[in-house]
């Protein structure tokens, strides 16, 4: 057994990141300035996105892509159960109702069959969720939208750098909203990125995200000098401080080698535990793809064992391994069991991956020794509690 604890998850920061945020503090300009913008600017490059705004979570540009898409009030939102809460609570906040379409058994992603099953003459948008860091099958989702006239809103927290046929996610025809929370691919402590290529949706987030502040309008108002400004609406307090973008620029400079070293370690977990009946391991999808592996999230065959998921983790904190749980279905959670009254057998599949579902670790720093560990905890584990 492992003498000392590894978790399943830690942020990769370097004195570059360091160096960077102590020369935001002594240069006296810390929110909002030069090094938000440098980030922006590379973030655009790295995605190809036409638009890229920073934010202070992915939470709050799920919050302001509801009113920039005009969705509220008696609309309906189809997205996937397996998911965080934000992508489900940003819909319900703007008074629209999020509607459950179950997902694929091996990918875990939305199935979009089942996203066709859901669709009324309500419904105004779709929010995929690149479960993991691997891409939805967005030809068959932006089908989808065109045939029925949806938005796709593309919850992108895992897909920093995840690709979907030769694309990455970022430069697709939607928007789509990065999280740049400590856990994620990469940070910025915290963060969000807005992506677009509608230059007026681009342009209503850059207000909203500020004040409705005259001075981000950048096409009906010039920026000048003067102290002076209009409030052009009602906006919110979503800004990227300097501070963050800091750490995001030497973040999203490594983003490819910790993509890679995060592949590394899934493909060694695919491996070793390849033959270990008690666990239903993810799956790659059938499409070209650029996998990000934000997540390694097995499923527990409870069924084959005499406890369950969080016994499993529980046992495995005993042999100083960390585990994470992405995720108990939304339906499940009581404010949205009694909100939708969805019954498990309507997702079936979400529900039985909800019971077993447990995220092992994975991170650039960890090293194909830990990640040995992990199986061999595992493995530890299972033959104790075999039924
Ligand atoms: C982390 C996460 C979010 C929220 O990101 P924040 O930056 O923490 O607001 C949204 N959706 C998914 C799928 C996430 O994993």
């Amino acid at each position: 057994m492992r003498s000392t604890f590894l978790p399943f998850s830690a942020p990769t920061i370097e004195d570059a990141e360091i160096n960077e945020v102590v020369d935001s503090l002594r240069s006296g300009w810390i929110t909002t300035g030069p090094k938000v913008k440098r980030f922006e600017e590379a973030f655009k490059a790295y995605v190809g996105a036409p638009f890229a705004l920073s934010l202070t979570s992915a939470t709050a540009g799920q919050h302001l892509s509801m009113p920039v898409l005009g969705i509220g009030e008696g609309d309906e939102v189809i997205t996937t159960p397996m998911t965080f809460a934000s992508t489900v609570n940003t819909i319900a906040i703007a008074g629209a109702t999020p509607v459950m379409a179950d997902i694929e058994a091996g990918t875990l992603n939305i199935d979009p069959e089942q996203v066709r099953r859901k669709i009324t003459s309500r419904t105004k948008a779709i929010i995929p969720v690149h479960f993991a860091g691997q891409s939805c099958d967005m030809d068959r989702i932006f089908a989808l939208a065109r045939e029925y006239d949806l938005t796709v809103i593309e919850d992108a927290a895992h897909a920093a750098g995840t690709e979907y046929k030769g694309k990455r996610i970022g430069s697709l025809d939607s928007v789509s909203i990065f999280s740049f929370h400590p856990n994620k691919n990469m940070t910025t402590g915290e963060g969000g990125m807005f992506c677009t290529s509608d230059e007026t949706i681009a342009e209503e987030v850059a207000l909203l995200r500020f004040h409705g502040h005259s001075r981000e309008a950048w096409k009906r108002f010039p920026v000048n000098s003067s102290q002076d400004y209009d409030i052009l609406m009602p906006g919110f307090k979503y800004n990227m401080m300097d501070i963050q973008a800091a750490i995001g620029i030497h973040q999203l400079a490594k983003l490819d080698g910790f993509i890679e070293k995060r592949t590394e370690l899934a493909e060694f977990y695919n491996r070793e535990l390849a033959d270990v009946a008690e666990l239903a391991l993810p799956q790659y999808a059938p499409y070209e793809q650029r996998h990000a592996w934000h997540l390694y999230t097995p499923l527990v065959r409870i069924e084959k064992l005499g406890i369950n998921r969080m016994q499993f983790m529980e046992e495995l904190k005993k042999q100083n391994i960390g585990s994470g749980l992405h995720y108990r279905a939304i339906h499940q959670h009581p404010y949205y069991r009694s909100l939708l009254n969805v019954p498990d057998q309507e997702l079936p599949v979400a529900s039985y991956a909800s019971e077993r579902i447990v995220s092992l670790p994975l991170f650039p720093r960890m090293t194909l020794d830990d990640a040995r560990d992990v199986v061999e905890a595992i493995k530890t584990v299972i033959a104790a509690n075999r039924r």
